[in-house]
């Protein structure tokens, strides 16, 4: 089984635009695939895809685990040709490595990067001691935009441990990194590895879901046996030597190659270490987590002087971020439909919908935490990135 020759694995109709095989609308066709040889594999599930997909992959040679320095030199040439250049991988201060490794944990790189939150975090909160004194208001108008705020306030809790407990310089050990506030053992490997080039073991998403494959793993991931066995997997294929380009190598790998769904197996670097056989089936997880739906009714109110009906919330999701002030439907249903956003925080998929408080005659009664604001005093308040929206759009329009 040589190292040119090509499997075909899977060979069916797919409707992902973009991808490399796949034919562009009308009716399926086959493919050809110009390999001299090729076996057809396993042939369930091919009828979901709309268009041809086919997924060619080189055989399985050798485990990673029988050859990791091979399977470590062979990630290290492709990431040293193909990796990324983010303004994370280019610092080794802990400080900023926390920052974006804290952010990226719910958040895409491409939100990151893209709408600037992680350079104009670190323009208001250059260092770990800013942040540990850093006001509520302040932090959370930073983090706007990035959803899931309690991890602003979690990185401030860290700096002011790392302030409080070391003067402000991080500890390098496993043990003492995992005893901060906020920092479990994904994080602590984050920051041993690219800030302090130390061995570490780094497992996130990506990278669970290359080691499932790479190891043709047909248990579920994500349940104790799982998580234990990918964190196994990850130590013994760890480069102690170069643990910094390694485990950014294998992150990277996992976004942009050994990706969710099909992967693109034929530009794989690794693909001769890879026992997977319909890798677009795994990772094997226990089963999904359901989704509620949820409505939420919102006023649109305006004073005679211009100013804006607004609420500072003191909940447990977002206390201290400001929103429009949120009624029960049977109070709003009378009014005329503004606007509706759609968003989703973590199994929930809500519906903002806002209603026009001023097209009603009978005052509206303001309730605990409701505050009027002057139009340009909102553009500076903490808001969910829903509410900013609406409330750019329509402040303008009134
Ligand atoms: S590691 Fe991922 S991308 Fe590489 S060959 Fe295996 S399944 Fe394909």
């Amino acid at each position: 089984m040589g190292g040119l020759r090509a499997e075909l694995w899977r060979f069916g109709y797919g409707s992902r635009s973009g991808d490399k095989w796949a034919g562009r609308g009308g009716p399926a066709l086959p493919i050809l695939i110009p390999y001299p040889r090729f076996d057809i594999g396993d042939w369930r599930g091919w009828r979901k895809w709309g268009r041809i997909t086919a997924v060619l992959k080189t055989r399985h040679e050798i485990s990673a685990l029988d050859a990791p320095e091979k399977f470590r030199e062979a990630l290290a040439r492709w990431f040293g040709t193909n990796g990324k250049d983010y303004p994370w991988r280019r610092t080794r201060v802990p400080y900023e490595v926390l920052i974006s490794e804290v952010m990226l944990q719910q958040t895409q790189i491409a939100t990151v990067l893209g709408k600037g939150y992680y350079t104009r975090f670190l323009a208001v909160f250059p260092d770990v001691e800013t942040l540990a004194v850093a006001e509520d208001a302040p932090l959370l108008k930073a983090w706007e935009g990035l959803g899931y705020y309690r991890r602003a306030r979690m990185l401030r809790e860290t700096a002011r441990a790392v302030v409080a407990e070391y003067g402000g310089e991080f500890p390098t050990g496993l043990e003492d990194l995992m005893r901060l506030p906020g920092i479990g053992r994904y994080t602590a490997g984050a920051l041993r590895a690219f800030a302090f080039g130390l061995p570490a073991v780094v497992v996130d998403g990506n990278v669970s879901r290359v080691l499932s494959r790479l190891m043709d793993c047909a248990e579920p991931i994500d349940d104790g046996v799982g998580i234990k066995r990918v964190w196994g997997w990850a130590a013994d294929l760890a480069d102690a030597e170069r643990p910094s380009v390694y485990h950014a190598a294998l992150m990277e790998l996992g976004q942009s190659v050994c990706r969710p769904g099909v992967p693109d197996c034929l530009a794989c670097p690794v693909s001769g270490f890879c026992k997977a056989s319909a890798p677009e089936l795994l990772p094997i997880k226990r089963g999904k987590v359901s989704i509620t739906t949820v409505d939420e009714h919102a006023l649109w109110l305006r004073d005679g002087a211009g100013r804006l009906l607004m609420h500072h919330e003191s909940g447990k999701r977002r206390t201290g971020l400001w929103k429009l002030p949120i009624r029960e439907f049977t109070e709003v249903q009378h009014l005329p439909l503004l606007t509706e956003q759609r968003y989703a925080i973590t199994r929930y998929r809500v519906t903002l919908r806002v209603y026009d408080g001023n097209a009603a005659e009978s005052a509206c009664q303001l309730t605990t935490g409701d505050a009027w604001v002057e139009p340009d005093e909102v553009s500076v308040l903490a808001m969910a990135a829903p509410f900013r929206r609406v409330v750019e759009e329509w402040l303008s329009d009134f």
